[in-house]
């Protein structure tokens, strides 16, 4: 089998996708099209081509942020939010993913209160699971929040793990890493932990050591990035020892962290560094939609890089089961990628 239809027919798990980060294209358009068609006032007021950042851009890291405000300002109501999740699923689905866990912020708008965006969420994901399709919901604590809001969130989180403990299944910090402290969140995190939720976060998106070592020694069940962590990538020996040591898994996004100019090019990029250390790691898309990619062209994109064979991207896929925040399913989607390595003798 060629390396892309392999990529593609190989069941695959998601576990780092930002909602709104993971509009495509299409599904803004249908967005967009649905509130000139209601007479909804369009807030985005954009060029959908603002939205997507490739690798010759100009735009870092932080610029990214500011795209992210785009999707923000078209999913505002119940009727746009269910849209953007269940199309976004469907797109997943369609790229031959079995298991999605799909992260977003609830925010309150001007149609929606916080409750309701996760309702919204939740009930788009039940539908989406009744048609056979395994997903879940990560509740995101952005970093640019103060802790009182962080509370809120997290509060949000529990009560609505406890409603629908099946598809809410964690809660991560995430946003701009020069913003605010994790420390701050420490309290809010331990909360959600103790309730059950499990926990992810973005972690060494910048040169920060002091971060990484509190965040890994607050032993989330993964983490985001990873990315100045080894000492030849902006980390030293103490954050690279904690994290081998730790067996954290790392949600690795490659196109990300290169469209970001986090890393230079997919040859200087940390994945390797990693997998050769035996660091549990997961290939994620991060935001599928502004990096203009999919969670098999990620595979296919680690296959020709460094090289690895297709036996051991179906390994990969199959390893990331053990990482999932919905325990109950581990074993279906285990037996689910066996097959498909047994089917092609893998
Ligand atoms: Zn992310």
């Amino acid at each position: 089998m060629d390396l892309q239809t392999f990529c593609q027919e190989l069941p695959k798990l998601e576990l780092h996708a930002h909602l709104n980060g993971s509009l495509s294209r299409s599904t803004m358009t249908f967005i967009k099209r649905f509130l000139a068609l209601t007479g909804m006032a369009d807030e985005s007021d954009v060029f959908l081509d603002e939205f997507q950042v490739g690798p010759s851009d100009t735009k870092n890291l932080s610029d990214c942020f500011q795209v992210f405000d785009i999707a923000h300002k078209l999913t505002i109501t119940k009727e746009t939010l269910t849209m953007a999740t269940a199309l976004t699923l469907r797109e997943f689905e369609r790229d031959g993913c079995c298991y999605i866990e799909l992260r977003s912020t609830p925010r309150q708008t001007a149609h929606l209160t916080i409750s309701e965006y996760i309702e919204t969420v939740v009930q788009s994901m039940k539908s989406a699971r009744e048609r056979g399709l395994i997903c879940c919901f990560i509740i995101s604590i952005n970093r640019n929040s103060s802790k009182e809001d962080a509370d809120v969130i997290v509060d949000h989180a529990i009560e609505y793990h406890t409603k629908y403990p099946d598809i809410v299944v964690g809660v991560e910090l995430s946003g701009n890493p020069a913003v605010g402290m994790f420390q701050d969140f420490v309290p809010a995190l331990d909360k959600a932990r103790k309730a059950g939720l499990k926990i992810t976060l973005h972690c060494g998106e910048i040169c920060n050591t002091q971060e990484v070592i509190e965040m890994i020694n607050f032993k989330p069940e993964r983490i985001g990035h990873g990315i100045y962590i080894h000492p030849k990538f902006g980390g030293n020996d103490t954050t690279w020892d904690l994290l081998r040591n730790s067996r954290i898994p790392v949600e690795i996004c490659l196109t990300s962290n290169v469209n970001t100019k986090s890393t230079p090019d997919f040859n200087s990029h940390h994945f390797k560094e990693f997998y050769n250390a035996n660091i549990p790691v997961v290939l994620c898309t991060d935001d599928k939609g502004v990096f203009s990619t999919s969670l098999s062209q990620e595979y296919h994109i680690c296959g020709e890089t460094y090289g690895i064979e297709q036996s051991k991207l179906a390994r990969l896929s199959l390893k990331a089961c053990n990482y999932i925040f919905a325990e109950d399913v581990r074993k279906i989607l285990t037996e689910k990628i066996l097959n498909f390595i047994n089917k092609n003798e893998l």
